[in-house]
């Protein structure tokens, strides 16, 4: 029996050993250096590098307990984030790391370090632009959705796979989290300026049609096994550069509606911007940037997203009148799951720097309305949208 086949939480000098002994992507002689890089609050993130060549590779391995609270946590999801940056590497292989080695027993994921690349979210609060953000994150999108649904895999071999991807307990939280709690408060986590107290309860907490349309959007969340979703991809699972674009962290994928992967990046993209407007109006170069990009990842995923479609999709039935009213359902939930993003992130425990840097309460109060309003917007009128500068354009008349 090897001494890796029961799961222990690694320190750095055994992730040293097991890089050498195990992942095999380093000699036994040669000298390591390792570091822990995770900033996130679930997972371990090994960094392992021989200083004299330069080679490097991460390890993210999970605990059976979280490590912000020491709470269990479904240790399941380690294999499904393997085997979804598998799938996608596959299907859209610029745009994640690569695995080079998955072990099920210690939860451990040895994959192709992207340090070169940059969190996204912190990359747009400094105020750095992307030429070609828009391009690669919509061909991501078109690329890694329409191909895992039944419209174009196999019937039997789509149904395998919803059931190997069905991940209870992170979809549990999302549907707290995103889904519930910024409605109706009932854990009593939301964290809500005093200031906007009562514009929350009055909007939110009191707003019976708004509440039947997120229910909606949540049981559709909950039931619609369309498409193999990355299920958490908000600014800080993309890392880019001038040169492209990387997707971290799937360990929320399930079999989900296709939008809410599309709506979390259109929906963090208004936090970026909603952010720059008030700590920065002079800042013209990136505003006029972020609103061409919200603008253009709209209309670029449609156009990919057609152009794939009629490349798969070949079934006699799903044919052209189809193929127009799946789509127009697919952007609307894009934008109601853009909606319920920008809401959950201002009112629910799960804050964005976004809105949490800004210290300024004279910024601070009528940046997270606009946003609440914004998200309220795209809920509500998620059928009526058809094109990138309508909300864009919404956005602009909810911050004149
Ligand atoms: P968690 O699931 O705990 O949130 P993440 O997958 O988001 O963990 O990783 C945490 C951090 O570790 C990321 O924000 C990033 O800085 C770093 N990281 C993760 N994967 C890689 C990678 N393949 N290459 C370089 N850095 C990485
Ligand atoms: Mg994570």
């Amino acid at each position: 029996m090897s001494q890796y086949s029961e799961h222990f939480l690694m320190n750095t000098e055994d992730v040293k050993k097991y890089s050498k002994e195990v992942a095999q992507y380093f000699t036994a002689e040669e000298e390591l250096k390792v570091v822990e890089i995770g900033d996130g609050n679930i997972n371990y993130v090994f960094k392992i590098w021989n200083p004299k060549t330069g080679k490097s590779m991460i390890i993210k391995q999970a605990d059976k307990f979280l490590r912000s609270s020491g709470r269990p946590l479904d240790i399941n999801r380690n294999r499904i984030e393997a085997e979804i940056l598998k799938i996608e590497g596959a299907l859209a292989p610029y745009f994640v790391p690569q695995i080079y080695h998955y072990d099920e027993s210690m939860c451990a994921i040895c994959m192709e370090d992207i340090s070169n690349y940059k969190n996204l979210r912190t990359e747009l609060l400094n105020g750095k632009t992307f030429a070609s953000f828009a391009g690669d994150i919509s061909t991501f999108l078109a690329d890694t959705l329409l191909p895992t649904t039944d419209l174009v895999m196999d019937r039997a071999e789509k149904k395998g796979r919803v059931s190997r991807f069905t991940n209870i307990e992170l979809c549990d939280i999302t549907e707290d989290l995103v889904f519930t709690e910024p409605y109706y408060n009932y854990k009593n986590r939301n964290i809500i300026l005093a200031e906007n107290q009562d514009f929350v309860e009055s909007n939110l907490y009191n707003n019976e049609r708004l509440k039947a349309e997120v229910g909606i959007l949540r049981d559709e969340f909950m039931n619609h096994a369309q498409a193999l979703i990355h299920g958490d991809l908000h600014s800080g699972s993309i890392f880019a550069n001038e040169e492209g674009i990387k997707v971290i962290d799937p360990e929320f994928a399930f079999y989900g509606p296709m939008g809410y992967d599309v709506g979390n990046v259109i929906g963090n993209l208004f936090f970026a911007w909603a952010n720059k407007y008030y700590t920065e109006p002079g800042n013209s170069e990136f505003l006029c940037w972020i609103e061409e990009t919200i603008r253009d990842i709209v209309d670029l995923f449609i156009k990919k997203f057609s152009v794939k479609y009629d490349a798969l999709v070949t079934f006699d039935l799903y044919n052209s009148y189809f193929k127009e009213q799946y789509t127009s359902k697919v952007l609307a939930a894009s934008f109601g799951y853009a909606g319920t993003e920008i809401i959950r992130r201002v009112v629910g425990d799960a804050k964005v720097l976004d809105v949490t840097s800004v210290k300024n309460l004279e910024q601070r109060i009528p940046l997270e309305r606009v946003l609440i309003k914004m998200g309220i917007s795209l809920i509500m009128n998620r059928y009526s949208f058809i094109k990138g500068t309508e909300i864009t354009e919404e956005f602009k008349l909810i911050l004149a």
